[in-house]
């Protein structure tokens, strides 16, 4: 007997199997047909980021992260994956940027120090002057993660660096290269190979603003299992409660995104179905006020812990 979660677990990986406007089975076919001795190179870049977002992306499974960057696409640069270093990769990657060493696609984590630009250097030289030598060079460029795609947590109102997403540095120099955003924090795996793929073999993706549509165009909310809960006013009153999550801070109806039906960790679990909000990691507005509950200190809602609301 199969039961309420299995179900909805199964339905969430039919659902993210599914083609969503012609996306996902236009990318298996496209993979079908990369030739090894001709893969895309790419350009890893980490302006003011974590890492989180590269963490996320060597999840990726059905094509794996290895045979992403080797056998579907050639990885010339990445900060933490690169086997060479020092002067060597930073030669290979201005032969590049800087150079005539061949097409390529720019992918950058992170958001950009537009009004500090020593606050984060590649090799002694800021980032900003790598990408603006790029927007010459490069084929398109990929803003990784909601810091690179809006600014995200290093844009934080207060923030000394003047950060700002790749799209705004692009703009505020003048330039306008090809450019797609796949916001999240950290970004899903998915959402950002199958857009490389489809850019590199079939072409400019469906967007919406500069998203990809076949990701971003329904809201979580809209795709929520506990929707049916939301429409009968069955509400969690504290984290744990089963039911609509809206009243303990749910971002879902503010938030594009298909993690209901994508899900997350290889289809394991995703923030709802783990009793969690949705905080709105793929928004524009993630963590920018200084007010957006993410900075606030939690309210202490189990009984017996002490600070417990009353
Ligand atoms: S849990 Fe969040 S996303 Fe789901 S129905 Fe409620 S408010 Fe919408
Ligand atoms: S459900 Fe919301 S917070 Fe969770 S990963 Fe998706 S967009 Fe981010």
């Amino acid at each position: 007997m199969i039961n309420r979660r299995d179900f909805l677990k199964l339905a969430a990986c039919l659902g993210a199997s599914l083609p969503i406007a012609g996306f996902p089975s236009a990318v298996k076919a496209a993979l079908k047909t990369i030739d090894p001795k001709s893969v895309p190179k790419l350009i890893y870049l980490q302006a003011q980021s974590c890492t989180g977002c590269s963490v996320s992306l060597l999840q990726a499974e059905a094509p794996g992260a290895v045979s992403m960057i080797t056998q579907y696409s050639k990885l010339v640069y990445h900060q933490d994956l690169s086997a060479a270093s020092g002067k060597q990769v930073l030669d290979l990657m201005n032969a590049y940027i800087s150079g005539n060493a061949g097409d390529y696609f720019l992918a950058v984590e992170g958001s950009i120090p537009l009004g500090m630009p020593d606050a984060c250097v590649i090799g002694g030289k800021p980032i900003a002057d790598y990408l603006s030598a790029a927007a010459r060079t490069m084929s398109g460029a990929v803003a990784i993660g909601t810091c690179s795609s809006y600014g995200g947590i290093p844009a934080a109102e207060g923030n000394l660096t003047g950060a700002v997403s790749l799209n705004d540095f692009y703009k505020a120099i003048n330039k306008k290269p090809l450019l797609i955003s796949i916001p999240g924090c950290p970004v899903h795996p998915d959402w950002v190979w199958k857009t490389i793929v489809h850019l590199v073999k079939i072409g400019l993706p469906e967007l919406t603003d500069t998203r990809p549509a076949a990701f971003f165009s329904r809201k979580v909310h809209e795709l929520c299992p506990r929707y049916h809960d939301f429409q009968q006013e069955i509400f969690a009153e504290k984290l744990g409660d089963q039911g609509c999550l809206f009243k303990i801070g749910c971002l879902g109806p503010d938030t594009f995104a298909d993690c209901p039906t994508r899900w997350w960790n290889s289809g394991q679990t995703w923030c709802i179905d783990a009793n969690a909000p949705c905080i709105g990691c793929a928004s524009p507005m993630f963590a920018r006020k200084k007010d957006f509950p993410f900075y606030r200190n939690a309210e202490i809602v189990i009984p017996g812990i002490p600070g417990e609301k009353s």
